[in-house]
């Protein structure tokens, strides 16, 4: 099986459609959650998104959209950007997004979660010691995490030492060898990279060749740009897609 590993598509409908025009054939896509809010286009990624065979979370961001996690929390940019993305959202949207748990575990081997296995809504899984509180916090080899927006990848050896895999570039490989080799790791974001990469960030998972490969999409970020000022969205949002931060 080739499955697709999306996160952090932020309605950003040009950036995932160049991902699957160019990812290659594959039999299903994990999406690990925030596919809307932020970007111009949410009701089309969700439908995109709801065409395929998909196993989806929701984010943070998702939630505060469809009304279940409060604006405030959000800085007033983001806050605004979320309402505006929950106006638009009509009533199959609204239901699908509505149905996604933010943590699910798909298999024995497999755990997904927006943020962490710790706190998948909230938490930021960047560094060492948080990485070594979420192996324990998952069962199997493999937990795939979104949120941060930033590619990065944390083994577990077979003698209990963590270590960050870096730098994860394009094309970076990971082989799962061993089942005790175990990982965390987070594709980075479709919609609105933060890595100072604008392309957008996407992983497969090839189960038959036991590999995860990290992957970057160049897309038309001045067509998402051009749909965000038209429909008002705060410009520093569509601003940063050009600088991947
Ligand atoms: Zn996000």
């Amino acid at each position: 099986m080739r499955i697709v590993i999306l996160s952090d598509i932020h309605s950003n409908l040009v950036a995932l459609d160049a991902v699957l025009a160019g990812c290659g054939e594959h039999d299903a896509i994990w999406c690990l959650g925030d596919t809307i809010g932020y970007g111009p286009q949410p009701n089309e990624c969700v439908e995109r998104l709801s065409g395929h065979h998909v196993v989806a979370l929701s984010g943070n961001h998702d939630l505060a959209c469809i009304g279940r996690v409060d604006l405030a929390i959000f800085n007033p940019v983001a806050s605004a950007a979320n309402r505006w993305n929950g106006q638009q959202l009509n009533a199959a949207s609204r239901q699908w997004l509505d149905a996604l748990p933010s943590q699910r575990v798909v298999d024995e081997r497999t755990t997904l979660a927006h943020g962490s296995p710790i706190d998948p809504v909230w938490e930021y899984l960047l560094t060492w010691s948080q990485a070594r509180r979420s192996f324990a916090a998952f069962t199997g080899q493999l937990c795939l995490v979104g949120h941060s927006h930033l590619p990065l990848a944390f083994t577990r050896h077979p003698d209990g030492t963590i270590e960050q895999l870096s730098p994860i570039s394009d094309g970076h490989v990971i082989t799962l060898g061993d089942p005790q080799q175990r990982y965390i790791i987070n594709p980075g974001s479709v919609g609105q990279p933060r890595d100072r990469d604008p392309r957008a960030a996407y992983a497969i998972f090839d189960t038959g060749r036991n590999t995860i490969s990290f992957a970057r999409q160049a897309y038309d970020v001045a067509a998402t740009q051009q749909q965000m000022r038209a429909a008002g969205l705060p410009e520093i949002l569509a601003a940063r897609l050009s600088h991947g931060i």
